[in-house]
């Protein structure tokens, strides 16, 4: 602390995001990176882009890429917004929606940079308990709210809600901002975005940095009405003008333009997970249904924190929160089925 902070600094609780470890022999089970590689029509397309032009800067719109994810989800480029991350996407549509005197309503398990964001704005919110098997409860969300944002899949759980609940919650809210965080959609679940043209109060966020791997080149979106597109822009332009670099938007629509490398390494994640979610309930776990690039598991015989202690001893990487509800689980990322089997073995008998 110091004199110098502008006094709302003293406050801040930040977010703490998971170990990015230097030594480069672990096996990284922690952060929900994409084991296999982005696809290689996006590295060419971004190498295409080191070159002179980096003097300049680049398209503010970034509309190389708006028109990219427009061609993917049959939507206008005005559905679209992009920025450098969906966490920053996210912190623009925070300040864009739910600045109002009603609380924000989230899942009390969640992702937790929701009421960093809260903290940061000066904006009231609302934990509303998932159920006991860690589920969303459409009927919790009816009451009055400043507007209502739950990643679908959940995380840390990995459970995804039917889109007809998504439309429940949203027919529910018709004077809120619903923002349906999709950062996990692709490994199990059925994107919102094709509601956005029937309710004007969806925005869904996604972002490039899980199905699509590029978490190393900052890039997320929202797809909603070009009327909350439009808010976010006037944030946007008040904050940062260029958000998304030169590369970074090349990389980006190349990685929406190449289908089959997307396909390919979602599949692959996918059957891992399966295999995976059976070797953990061979060795007594109990694994949330996940619909995720990771899963979300408890062991009734072993404490959570020790057996993190454990496979790390091993060179193996997991998530654990200390946050009550959840302090018995471990989140654990899909990995290849060799860095899986890794786990596994460090695990051992238990
Ligand atoms: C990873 C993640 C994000 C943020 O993704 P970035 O685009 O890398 O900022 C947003 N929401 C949830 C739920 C996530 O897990």
């Amino acid at each position: 602390m110091s004199k110098f902070w502008s006094p709302f600094v003293r406050d801040l609780v930040p977010y703490v995001p998971g170990e990015q470890p230097k030594l480069t022999k672990l096996v990284k089970l922690n952060t929900n990176e994409n084991p296999y590689g982005p696809s290689p029509k996006a590295i060419e397309a971004m190498r295409a882009e080191v070159n002179d032009n980096l003097r300049l800067y680049p398209d503010p719109n970034g509309d190389q890429l708006k028109q990219a994810v427009a061609r993917y989800y049959d939507v206008e480029t005005s559905h679209v917004f992009l920025g450098n991350g969906s966490d920053e996407v996210l912190a623009h549509a925070y300040n864009a929606f739910f600045q109002h005197d009603k609380p924000l309503l989230f899942p009390d398990i969640s992702y937790s940079f929701y009421p960093v964001y809260c903290g940061l704005y000066g904006i009231e919110y609302t934990a509303v308990p998932l159920d006991e098997q860690f589920q969303i409860r459409v009927e919790d969300y009816v009451g009055p709210n400043g507007g209502i944002i739950f990643p679908n899949p959940n995380a840390p759980t990995g459970c995804v809600v039917a889109l007809g609940a998504v439309e429940q919650i949203l027919k529910a809210n018709p004077d809120s901002v619903v923002i349906v965080d999709e950062a996990y959609i692709d490994f199990g679940g059925k994107t919102a975005i094709t509601l956005v043209k029937r309710y004007p109060n969806l925005l869904v966020t996604q972002t490039l940095s899980k199905s699509r791997s590029l978490a190393g080149l900052r890039v997320g979106l929202a797809v909603g009405h070009p009327d909350l597109i439009e808010a976010l822009e006037r944030v946007k332009n008040s904050f940062n003008s260029y958000p998304l670099d030169r590369i970074a938007i090349a990389g980006a629509a190349a990685a929406f333009d190449d289908r089959e490398h997307f396909e390919q390494t979602c599949k692959a994640v996918i059957a891992s997970r399966e295999t995976l979610v059976k070797q953990l309930e061979g060795k007594g776990f109990e694994v949330l249904p996940s619909a995720a690039n990771f899963i979300f598991a408890r062991h009734p015989l072993h404490d959570a924190a020790a057996l993190a202690a454990k496979v790390r001893e091993q060179g193996v990487i997991v998530r654990h929160f200390k946050q009550q509800r959840i302090a018995q689980f471990l989140r654990i990322s899909i990995g290849t089925p060799e860095q899986n089997q890794a786990l596994v073995d460090a695990l051992g008998d238990l």
